[in-house]
């Protein structure tokens, strides 16, 4: 008998490849779209299900592949928000989160591209959990699928790359995710509605501007002096901010897109005047907008060193600094906390292994 490790896992391949996969098991290569189509459409992992197979196919599949990733581990609610937060179980037993967040008429479903994080950002939880591994293509999308199944593909409306991990260093696998997600056959999810947030890897900016994909992208932004950026977060030492922002404007330039920075507001760190002129000097430089995040509490994770002193910027200086920043003419949309209840909240993705 053959062990589940050896299984295909046909979940997170292209549209490509599942067809080049139904040639090399000696089946018609249709069959691949129409797979594809049960997938990503139907939202059904069940071969039994899946009518236009013969039995004699539905048992060879299931001999040789395998659809399921994933395994639901818990499902929790903020009764406040509406946000759910759903915890998985990979294959070798790694856990990771999504959270779906109503907005409105958008329920944006935030992923995972890694388990932890390598990056360090001073003020994430995730980070503080260190890094273990990539999650595949097969398990970036069924953070999608299973979420789907649980709530209806019509109740996901957007994507973002925002939950644990750094999708550009990841980059084959998110990319192949985004390629399923955009794909003409998979109805519901435009490039418009896809969001891969970064914290900087400048030639992962310009490769993705080359790919064609035009989604829209996100810096974490958090500070426009190198040195305080270098402070909390580690990585503007390697990839400075000011790289990044060529690579941004390649970005615009390429996509037509603008893009988006990311603001997580930290008293006396980045919420002073000299950090609104240089947020205004910065916004002309290229077509974006700035998104204002409140800071949410990583104290959960009981952090040391400089992670322990930050401090959100109070809700009536976010008011001013905002105000003081349109009154520059920069758009700026500010982000309402989803999920804090729940530690489902932007940056507070972690799994506390002890
Ligand atoms: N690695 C990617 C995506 C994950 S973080 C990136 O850096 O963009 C998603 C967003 O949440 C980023 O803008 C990040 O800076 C922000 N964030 C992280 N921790 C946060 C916290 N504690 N409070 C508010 N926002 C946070």
């Amino acid at each position: 008998m053959k062990s589940e490790e050896k299984k295909i896992i046909l979940k997170g391949m292209t549209l490509l490849e599942l067809k080049d996969y139904f040639v090399s098991i000696g089946e018609s290569r249709y069959r691949g779209e129409q797979l594809f189509n049960w997938i990503y459409n139907h939202i059904s992992f069940d071969y039994s299900e899946m009518q236009n197979f013969q039995k004699e196919l539905r048992n060879k599949l299931s001999s040789v592949s395998e659809l399921q990733t994933l395994k639901l581990i818990t499902k929790q609610n903020s009764p406040s928000t509406g946000t759910k937060k759903f915890l998985y179980s990979t294959y070798d037993n790694k856990k990771i989160e999504s959270v779906l967040i109503p907005e409105g008429d958008r329920n944006t479903l935030c992923i995972s591209t890694q388990v932890g994080c390598p990056l360090d950002c001073k003020f994430c939880a995730t980070g503080l959990m260190g890094y273990k591994r990539n999650l595949s293509p097969g398990e970036i999308v069924d953070q999608y699928l299973l979420t789907a199944k649980e709530v209806g593909k019509a109740n996901i409306t957007n994507i973002v790359y925002m939950g644990m991990g750094e999708p550009l260093l990841n980059f084959d696998n998110s990319v192949k995710s985004v390629e399923i997600f955009t794909h003409e056959l998979t109805k519901g999810l435009s490039r418009k509605r896809i969001t891969i947030s970064t914290a900087g890897i400048p030639h992962k900016i310009i490769e993705l501007s080359e790919l064609g994909l035009r989604v829209k992208l996100a810096l974490s932004l958090h500070s426009c002096f190198e040195e305080i950026r270098t402070k909390i977060m580690p990585i503007n030492k390697k990839y400075s901010l000011n790289e990044n922002i060529e690579a941004l404007k390649y970005y615009t330039k390429k996509t037509k897109t603008r893009v988006t920075f990311e603001y997580t507001m930290l008293k006396g760190i980045n919420d002073r005047d000299a950090d609104i002129q240089a947020i205004t000097k910065l916004c002309n430089r290229l077509p974006s907008k700035i998104n204002v995040i409140p800071f949410n509490s990583i104290k959960h994770m009981n952090p040391g060193g400089i992670s322990a002193e930050l401090e959100p910027t109070s809700n009536e200086n976010i008011l001013h600094f905002v105000e003081k920043l349109r009154n520059n003419n920069i758009t700026v949309m500010v982000r309402e906390t989803h999920g804090d209840d729940i530690a489902a909240a932007c940056g507070q993705l972690a799994i506390k292994t002890n």
